[in-house]
């Protein structure tokens, strides 16, 4: 059986090592050693200022939403997790869905100043399978209309572009660090933002709004993460330069092998380096992705439709709303297996059987 992704787990030994720490310490969560250790290192690897370790990348967007006193109207992308969306639900606001680039598949820059009412107050956009925004751009829309900008980095973790971390553009970026990410602390999340004060702001939100033991500072929530996932998370660190190295080449040689499959690969924005979060392959029908899809699960090889369907169109909490470019590319894509432990071997029989069976 060949599923479509696998957490990376550190030698158990990595863990344990941090983990006698704990029992040492018994110090277990709220913002322990490890924790900040975590912290410390992320920015360092990032090359970022400032981060917040929180409990997860859902939360880490809903966070920003508060922080930055969204209300009403936010533009945003209906080609992403579900997530992006409930987010903007579950604050009070109201998504408005702009189409995507058919070759980038995120949101599409030229269409968001037709979206902006009124009531508009920020964008939230998505960097779609870890490839860029058109950062630049958006920055110039919402400078002219005085939004904010979100942006939800989930799957861009290690992504640079025009000489800089993903992560310092827009008002708050966000970064999920879920088990089935690139780089993982179990459950987590990361929020970003270059904005001293907001940051101070973020950071007593995080731990209940308390700026004391006996006083409040902001309205706040429960984001904090524990020092199991903080150890998590620092023994992968080890492994990420291996990691990267190995998704590279598993990429690579799908590249190879599927130079002749009737599909594209969605265009990566210049001047960005590729982390290789995901293998995403848009077919030139529905038909024959399914055909693949249901013939290589026979085989016992499992793909996913990801994002299918999309946000525009399925959640029962917003207005169904016809995007034509992404209906048409979420009907088509798929995403590919592609994970650490994924053979040479395996990437070499998936890659012949989709040539089969779209030759079939
Ligand atoms: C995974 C994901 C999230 C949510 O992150 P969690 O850490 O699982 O809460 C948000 N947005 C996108 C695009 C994601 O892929």
């Amino acid at each position: 059986m060949i599923p479509i992704t696998k957490p990376f787990l550190p030698p158990l030994e990595d863990y344990n090592e941090y983990l006698q720490g704990v029992w040492q310490r018994q110090w277990l969560t709220n913002m322990g050693p490890l924790a900040s250790d975590l912290e410390m290192k992320l920015k360092d690897h990032l090359n970022l200022k400032h981060l917040l370790f929180v409990t997860n990348g859902t939360i880490a967007l809903q966070i920003a939403i508060k922080a930055l006193e969204l209300k009403d109207e936010i533009i945003t992308t209906p080609f992403s997790f579900v997530a992006t969306t409930s987010s903007i639900v579950w604050e009070g606001c109201t998504p408005v869905f702009v189409d995507i680039d058919e070759n980038s598949l995120n949101i599409d820059a030229s269409k968001i100043e037709a979206a902006i009412t009124d009531r508009t107050t920020a964008i939230l956009a998505t960097h779609v399978y870890g490839n860029p925004c058109d950062v630049l751009e958006i920055e110039k829309i919402a400078a002219k209309h005085n939004l904010k900008v979100i942006y939800d980095g989930a799957h861009a973790f290690g992504v640079q572009v025009h000489g800089k971390s993903i992560f310092e553009y827009g008002d708050i970026s966000i970064c999920s660090l879920h088990a089935t990410k690139l780089y993982h602390s179990t459950e987590g999340g990361l929020i970003i933002t270059k904005d001293p004060e907001l940051l101070k702001k973020i950071a007593f939100m995080r731990n209940f709004g308390f700026s004391g033991t006996e006083s409040f500072a902001e309205l706040g929530i429960n984001g904090k993460n524990s020092e199991f996932h903080a150890a998590m998370g620092l023994a992968n660190m080890k492994y990420i330069k291996s990691i990267h190295k190995k998704r590279r080449e598993l990429t690579e040689l799908y590249d190879e092998k599927l130079e002749n499959v009737k599909a594209f690969k969605p265009k990566w924005q210049n001047g960005a380096n590729l982390n290789y979060a995901y293998y995403p392959i848009v077919f030139e029908s529905e038909t024959l992705m399914l055909k693949i899809k249901e013939n290589l699960e026979k085989q016992d090889i499992f793909t996913r439709r990801y994002f299918y369907p999309a946000l525009s169109n399925v959640l029962p909490y917003t207005k169904s709303i016809g995007m034509p470019i992404t209906d048409d590319i979420s009907k088509r894509v798929l995403c590919l297996p592609l994970f650490y432990d994924l053979t040479f071997e395996e990437v070499g029989l998936i890659s012949r059987l989709i040539l089969r069976i779209q030759n079939n």
